[in-house]
């Protein structure tokens, strides 16, 4: 059930493992399967939503997918292996993947219901989003996490000034540091963005749609489209009403199966050792493993997944891998800051590996930090070199 990354990576696999199986892909929304983190180029007018909808309803078809857009499932009975349809139809299955994905947070703040006022997770949010940029002339965007920050450049490409708010004290609060954290505002700045920090947003105000956004330091900004990136919400209803363990997310093992037999989760809606990844890397690894185990139970085994972030933005190079935060062991962080070339580098180290990095305006040595990273080996003498690679 659900027709993102991680419900068709699994029913592309399942089709792969077992041949002869019936599978079948309910999908809530009425259109097929679109990349989301292209959604962003469809924002600043770059692509179109067809560019990034890689398969057409014959492409299900071909696989032998038995696919049905615009059918939410509404109820999952585990005992009797049934899934109710909004349609009012039963299905009965085997194996169940709840793939439900996750929806945008929209945070309580008065006057956050008044249009012009919007989430961006789905292609109708964009449809929306773009609508309003057409006549809208300033946006804000409250939140200075990835999505907030690329939906800033596209807006702004849109045309609009621009407007970020984030309550934490510079952007990218849990990826960077104060140091990374002002190189990354100077560059965004250098875009024609402002970058307000240290305070948040406590009410949107306008006359029959939203016109301004009063900010807790008594700041005005005025802004006709504001978008709320302000992180998300792992979908778990319908495995709650079932009565499965959810926490943050839809509770999984490392087989990703749920705590009710013949029921598996994966992807943005699914919770491994108390994490919620919401990322593509994840959803298509767990997905894997869920399909593995959904075919032959207890033939995979999933071990997490290294994170790893690009921006993007155009002229501004971050690239985030691995942990990028130390544990606090001695002699873990190793950096080296350029406020005025715009650029930061951090590496990771923990028992003499390198175990992550952010890399801030300049990426050389790309390569051999994922490699390092990748493979676990010690850095050794390598590490001065990865720190300042143009030396
Ligand atoms: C604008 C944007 C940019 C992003 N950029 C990046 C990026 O650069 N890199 C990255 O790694 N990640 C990025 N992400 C996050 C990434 O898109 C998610 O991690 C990924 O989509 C998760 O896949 P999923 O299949 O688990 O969930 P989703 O993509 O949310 O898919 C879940 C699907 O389930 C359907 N569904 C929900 N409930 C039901 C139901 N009851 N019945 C049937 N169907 C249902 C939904 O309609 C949806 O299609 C971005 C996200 C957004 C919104």
């Amino acid at each position: 059930m659900g027709g993102g990354i991680a419900g068709v990576t699994t029913a592309r696999r399942l089709r792969n493992l077992a041949p002869k199986a019936q599978v079948t892909l309910v999908e809530a929304e009425p259109r097929p399967y679109y990349l989301r983190p292209g959604l962003i180029d469809v924002l600043s007018g770059d692509k179109s939503l067809d560019d990034i909808s890689p398969y057409p309803l014959s492409w299900y078809e071909g696989q032998g997918i038995e696919y049905r857009p615009g059918s939410a499932a509404v109820g999952l009975q585990p005992a009797l292996r049934r899934v109710f349809l909004s349609s009012g139809e039963e299905l009965s299955y085997d194996r169940v993947l709840l793939a439900t994905g996750a929806e945008a947070f929209r945070p309580p703040i008065p006057g956050a219901d008044l249009p012009g006022v919007f989430t961006l997770r789905t292609a109708a949010d964009v449809e929306r989003i773009r609508a309003r940029a057409e006549v809208a002339h300033a946006a804000l965007v409250i939140g200075g996490g990835w999505l907030g920050l690329e939906a800033a450049r596209a807006l702004r490409a849109c045309g609009l000034s621009v407007v970020v708010l984030e309550r934490s004290l510079w952007p990218l609060f849990r990826q960077l540091d104060r140091e990374g954290g002002e190189v990354l505002k100077g560059r965004l700045e250098g875009l024609g963005i402002r970058v307000i920090v240290g305070t948040s947003c406590r009410a949107l105000e306008g006359r029959g749609q939203v016109e301004r956004a009063v900010l807790e330091s008594g700041e005005k900004i005025e802004a006709g489209l504001v978008v709320m990136a302000a992180g998300i919400r792992p979908r778990t209803a319908l495995a709650a009403e079932a009565d499965l363990a959810v926490d943050r997310g839809i509770v999984v093992d490392e087989r990703m199966a749920t705590s009710a037999p013949g029921v598996y989760a994966c992807g943005d809606a699914a919770e491994w050792q108390g994490r919620v990844y919401g990322i593509i890397p994840a959803a298509r690894e767990q997905a894997e493993v869920a399909a593995a185990n959904m075919v032959e139970p207890g033939s995979a085994v999933y071990a997490g997944t290294v994170v790893q972030n690009r921006l993007k933005v155009a002229g501004v190079d971050l690239l985030c891998l691995g942990e990028t935060q130390a544990q606090g062991g001695p002699g873990e962080e190793h950096r080296l800051v350029d406020p005025k070339g715009g650029s930061y580098r951090k590496l990771v180290v923990r028992q003499g590996s390198l175990v992550g990095a952010i890399l801030l305006g300049d990426l050389s040595g790309e390569g051999a930090i994922r490699e390092l990273i990748a493979s676990g080996k010690p850095v050794g003498g390598l590490l001065p070199a990865l720190l300042s690679p143009r030396d």
